[in-house]
């Protein structure tokens, strides 16, 4: 599935992300670092799931975002890990599954 982001805003510590066809959704910091897809914290061999989601602390803050190209953002987060390049769709299915 294709996502176009309509716009992107910080809430306090959450990101909140609204898509072209009106849904909205924040996300937690924590959230998005425990999904993180890059080679350190998830096998690309296996695509099995290195990183202990209990060892991202709750309160973690992102520091920085920076686009990447059209389709995906490089998020910095407080525990100094920015390597994970998050692309528009795989930001929708994680806002997507999160929600109640
Ligand atoms: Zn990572």
């Amino acid at each position: 599935m294709s996502a176009t982001l309509r716009s992107l805003k910080r809430v306090g510590d959450a990101i909140e992300f609204t898509w072209d066809d009106d849904l909205c959704v924040s996300l937690q910091p924590a959230t998005l670092r425990r999904a993180c897809p890059c080679a350190e914290c998830i096998s690309e061999l296996t695509g099995a799931a290195i990183l202990d989601p209990a060892s991202v602390a709750d309160d973690l803050t992102l520091l920085d975002m920076q686009p990447v190209g059209h389709y995906a953002y490089r998020m910095l987060f407080s525990d100094q890990h920015d390597s994970g390049i998050f692309r528009l769709e795989y930001l929708r299915k994680i806002g997507s599954t999160s929600q109640p």
